[in-house]
């Protein structure tokens, strides 16, 4: 739980925005992470993780005004760091042009450009380019229609969508 540190990353952002976290939970969900988790496994476990009553815990939480502030410990500093420092020397060189391919398949719709938050693809006549502001979400990769991004480091080709939400709900959320 917790990976990435996400909860002090929101109490950091909300309170650069000048607000003040008064509650902040997990739901445990799909891990999207391709190099990491094969995707049919991980929504194998959807079930169990009742991600409904994940759900409707935080929203009873939120009616019965719950505080649960988060705690910035030098712990959690140092794994934020880490992190960091893992993706910027890791993951985000690594990752991001030389690292993503996109096959025969790729018919330039533009989706993959239209749901990155980073504003970190061009789709032009001569294909799908990818810049170096790569922030790791893999929404392009899930969301391409034709399956035709991939990654050496894919655990499988297998690709996973929430249904709940959808692609026009991800494109409006970059605008
Ligand atoms: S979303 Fe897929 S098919 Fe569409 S342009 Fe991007 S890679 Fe090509
Ligand atoms: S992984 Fe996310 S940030 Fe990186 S190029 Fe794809 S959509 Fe953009």
């Amino acid at each position: 739980m917790g990976v990435g540190e996400a909860l002090a990353h929101a109490k950091l952002a909300t309170e650069t925005a000048g607000l003040r976290l008064d509650y902040a939970n997990l739901i445990r969900m799909v891990d999207n992470y391709l190099p990491g988790f094969e995707m049919q496994n991980q929504m194998d476990t959807l079930p169990g993780k009742n991600v409904e009553g994940q759900l409707e815990r935080v929203c009873r939480d939120i009616r019965g005004r719950v505080s649960r502030p988060v705690a910035i410990t030098p712990a959690v500093k140092a794994k934020m760091a880490m992190y960091k420092k893992m993706l910027a020397d890791r993951i985000l060189k690594k990752d991001t042009a030389q690292h993503y391919l996109v096959n025969d398949q790729c018919t330039r719709c533009g989706v993959c450009a239209k749901v990155c938050p980073a504003d970190n693809i061009a789709v032009t006549e001569a294909g799908v380019q990818f810049c170096d502001r790569c922030e790791v979400c893999y929404a392009c990769l899930h969301n391409c229609p034709q399956n035709a991004i991939h990654m050496k480091q894919e655990q499988s080709t297998v690709r996973f969508r929430n249904e709940q939400v959808s692609l026009r709900d991800i494109i409006d959320a970059n605008n």
